[in-house]
């Protein structure tokens, strides 16, 4: 078994979390998930992103039974595998402590549409699950209860997590909602920041479907 190219992938968005400034130590997560063969790759517990190489990835399946690699996984493999068994296009998770979304998870606040942005979390807020310990089944119930339909949902007085359909996409929304809670955080200690409403939400998910180059089939 190699599967290099998602074990280099999250060896190197790792570095990306860390150098880009959404997890400082050894805080935060990732993981891939590669439906064919039903196998979740994810980073090890508690090892510096500067340091880890690929053959510190673990592999697992979604039972959480090691099937692959000699360290222990990331504590929150729960929160992984209990992402992708309930979200059927989920094929990567990233957990973070950023700054921004865990100062919003300690007021126990969703992330509001501040800016539009918040629309590619498929959701027009990112709710705040439950406070649960952090390595828990319970904190990993907590987390898919509180998302519903919602690819971003934050982690009481812990972090965010958010799921994509790979690790680019996944990591991007990471950083995207990063931006929001810092806009939420900004506009809330200078006033009370105005609220996009529901339909101006639903206009932006109708644009965003159309955001960009068109695809090659669309031309
Ligand atoms: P791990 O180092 O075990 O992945 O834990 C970091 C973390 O963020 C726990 O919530
Ligand atoms: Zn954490």
């Amino acid at each position: 078994m190699n599967y290099n190219e998602e074990k280099q992938a999250l060896v190197n968005y790792g570095k990306k979390m860390s150098t880009e400034g959404l997890s400082s130590g050894t805080s935060g997560n990732l993981s891939i998930f590669n439906k064919e063969s039903g196998l979740v790759f994810i980073t090890p517990s508690g090892v510096d992103y500067q340091k880890t190489t690929s053959k510190d990835i673990v592999v697992m399946d979604l039972e959480g039974n090691i099937i692959d690699g000699d360290k222990k996984p990331s504590s929150e493999w729960h929160l992984h595998t209990l992402f992708y068994k309930n979200k059927p296009d989920a094929r990567a998770v990233v957990h973070t402590h950023s700054v921004f979304c865990t100062t919003i998870s300690a007021l126990r606040m969703p992330i509001k549409p501040v800016h539009y942005v918040i629309a590619d979390a498929n959701s027009i807020e990112v709710p705040c699950a439950d406070y649960k310990r952090y390595g828990t089944e319970e904190l990993a119930k907590s987390a898919v209860k509180a998302a519903g339909k919602s690819d971003a949902v934050l982690l009481a007085n812990h972090g965010i997590v958010v799921c994509g359909k790979d690790i680019s996409s996944a990591y991007s929304l990471a950083k995207e909602m990063e931006y929001v809670a810092e806009i939420q955080y900004r506009a809330m200690s200078i006033g009370k920041p105005i609220l996009l409403t529901d339909d101006e939400m639903k206009e932006v998910a109708e644009g965003f479907k159309n955001y960009g180059q068109p695809k090659k089939e669309d031309k």
